[in-house]
C-alpha cells in the first residue's frame, strides 16, 4: 500500500469523525484520492490569476502559454516536452533505419550494437523522469530564437 493511500484512509477517518463540510471533503478527495489506472488526474489550477495545467512529462503545473492546447483543453504536456519527445522519436527512427541498412550490409556486430542503443532510447522516450523542465525549455527557447532569426 502506498503512503499516499495510507494518508487518504487516515484523512477519511478524520473527516468521518469530525463530520466535515461536504465541500471540504470533495476538495480533499480530489487532492488525495488514489490515482485511477495510473493516469494523471491533476485538474487545471489557477495560480496567481493564471490558468495552469499539469504537464505529465515534467510532473508539474505550467501556465497555459506553455501548454499544447486543443479546443481550449490541455493535451497534458507542454510545448518543450513534446519538442523533446519529437527529437527523441526522430533519433529512434534514424536508428531503426541505420539498423536495417547494417543488416542488409551484413554488419551484424554493428547492427547488434545499434540495437542496444535503440532499446535504451525506446525505454527513455516513455520514461517521464528522463525529461527535465529547465533543460527542455532551454533547448526549446534556443530553438525558437534561431527560428525567429531565420525569418528576418
Ligand atoms: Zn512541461
Amino acid at each position: 500500500m502506498s503512503s499516499k493511500t495510507n494518508v487518504w484512509s487516515q484523512v477519511q477517518e478524520v473527516l468521518a469523525a469530525n463530520k466535515a463540510k461536504p465541500a471540504l471533503v470533495e476538495a480533499l478527495e480530489a487532492l488525495l484520492a488514489p490515482k485511477q489506472g495510473g493516469g494523471s488526474t491533476n485538474p487545471p489550477m489557477m495560480i496567481d490569476g493564471v490558468q495552469h495545467y499539469w504537464c505529465r512529462f515534467h510532473s508539474r503545473y505550467e501556465p497555459e502559454t506553455n501548454m499544447v492546447m486543443s479546443n481550449d483543453k490541455s493535451k497534458g504536456y507542454c510545448r518543450a516536452a513534446i519538442s523533446a519527445w519529437n527529437k527523441r522519436n526522430t533519433a529512434i527512427k534514424k536508428l531503426e533505419k541505420e539498423i536495417g541498412e547494417l543488416i542488409i550490409a551484413g554488419d551484424m556486430d554493428q547492427a547488434r550494437e545499434c540495437s542496444e542503443e535503440l532499446k535504451a532510447a525506446k525505454d527513455q522516450i516513455s520514461n517521464y523522469s528522463t525529461y527535465d523542465f529547465d533543460a527542455d525549455w532551454a533547448v526549446f527557447n534556443r530553438h525558437a530564437m534561431v527560428e525567429v532569426k531565420g525569418q528576418l
